[in-house]
């Protein structure tokens, strides 16, 4: 039978570019372990990390069974959990000074559901029929975000302007003189640190872009999925920025909860009341295990405590030693730079006039066991061809080092014929 889809459906019912990366990272995974992984966005395996969940579990099952049983057993409400919640109010008006309630958060499954949910409640369709639209200042940017809209393109944004740093790394910043920020514009966003580049934009940026929106009235959008408090995968000096036009948004996934599937958005009032309507006709209620976990945590202050120590550090050396490994393994003699690692899990790899494209060598990177995920999923929004779109890759740094010298060594084997190609 030939099912016919409606405009919704053949939006978002048919093949997309993240489901097909998330097919095919997940296929790739299900062999015999012999796949050199340096695709996917799990976070690493931290034993500090692994040992705190298990410790946490076994804590509530032993010493408060009822609340294991009542965690199980009830929904909660779709704002969320009551606990969990004032939790997080008491962490940010206490160590940030946020002028915020519970009324101001909202907890969602997987910060990645809060933003389908956001970026369709502010733009696309309006009811005066005027489209709107959600402005990425900064490409590359979170491949998540580029399928999400009901409405098709739903996303502007402009080419980055580009920092040469030394001979072998670079930095985007945003290129404020072309911002296509006008009437059309409904929300920024951006994600900080960047998924996949590693950038944290600079305060001065961050404040500009924060500054716009305020002026033009509309909300500016920070996603804070790698950032402070948690899970601080972040290895510059930061405070986290909250105004009542900003919603920000936070997960426990990289906090090495990704399977418990839990966002959080701290935001005004109104645009809370809206995300919690939708979440109880999408999904009466939120998933409870990551709030039951994490709540006693946030009340008694460690959880900040805890990601500095055990996270921060982990991840920072797993950072440099990629770096590292980069500098001895890609060829010299190949234009190659790395995008500054200021934070997030991913080494942004720019292979300057790159013959082949940078799908082409994903393709030839798996058919030899390696895989990664080709840049030009990353660059979207954008009006016309960008050659650079299309010379990146991100590599997962996070992953053992001998998996990452492996792949590293059979990249820089198939740089080497593809550069040798041009000849
Ligand atoms: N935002 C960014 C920048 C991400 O990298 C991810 C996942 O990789 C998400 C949001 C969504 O994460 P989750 O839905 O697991 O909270």
């Amino acid at each position: 039978m030939e099912i016919k889809l409606s405009a919704f459906g053949e939006k978002l019912g048919r093949d997309s570019g993240i489901q097909e990366l998330m097919d095919d990272l997940g296929k790739a995974l299900q062999g015999d372990g012999s796949v050199v992984m340096l695709g996917g966005g799990n976070p690493a395996e931290v034993p500090a990390v692994t040992a705190l969940w298990r410790e946490r579990m076994r804590t509530m099952l032993d010493e408060t069974p009822e609340a294991f049983d009542a965690m199980l057993l009830n929904y909660d409400t779709p704002q969320g959990r009551p606990a969990f919640i004032d939790g997080l109010v008491d962490y940010f008006r206490g160590t940030h000074g946020w002028d915020i309630s519970s009324k101001n958060v909202f907890v969602t499954n997987g910060s990645q559901t809060a933003f389908f949910y956001l970026f369709n409640l502010l733009a696309g369709p309006m009811p005066n029929g005027e489209n709107k639209k959600i402005l990425l200042p900064l490409m590359p940017e979170y491949i998540g975000y580029a399928d999400q809209g009901l409405q098709p393109e739903l996303f502007t944004s402009c080419r980055p302007v580009i920092e040469h740093i030394g001979d072998r790394e670079f930095k985007y910043h945003v290129d404020f003189e072309k911002l296509p920020l006008d009437g059309t514009v409904a929300a920024i966003a951006v994600s900080r640190p960047t998924n996949p580049t590693g950038n944290v934009l600079s305060d001065e940026e961050l404040h500009h872009l924060s500054d716009l929106a305020k002026q033009q009235g509309i909300p500016f959008i920070i996603d804070n999925a790698y950032g402070m408090p948690f899970p601080h995968i972040l290895f510059t000096e930061d405070s986290p920025h909250w105004e009542p036009h900003v919603i920000c948004s936070m997960s426990l996934s990289k906090l090495g909860l990704p399977g418990a599937r839990t966002g959080v958005v701290i935001a005004d009032e109104g645009i809370i009341g809206a995300l919690t309507r939708v979440n109880a006709i999408a999904g009466l209620a939120t998933g409870n295990v990551g709030q039951a976990l994490v709540a006693p945590m946030l009340a008694d202050g460690s959880l900040a405590a805890f990601c500095r120590k055990e996270v921060t550090p982990f991840y920072k050396a797993r950072a440099d030693r990629a770096r590292a490994l980069a500098e001895e393994l890609l060829p010299p003699e190949i234009p190659w730079r790395l995008h500054l690692c200021e934070g997030a899990m991913f080494m942004w790899l720019w292979c300057e006039d790159l013959p082949i494209s940078s799908s082409e060598l994903y393709k030839r990177l798996q058919a030899r066991g390696v895989v990664v995920v080709s840049g030009h999923y990353f660059f979207y929004g954008l009006e016309g061809e960008w050659k650079h779109s299309k010379e990146c890759l991100r590599i997962h740094y996070a992953q053992p080092e001998s998996k990452l010298r492996l792949g590293l060594t059979l990249l820089s084997e198939e740089l080497r014929l593809a550069y040798s190609e041009k000849l």
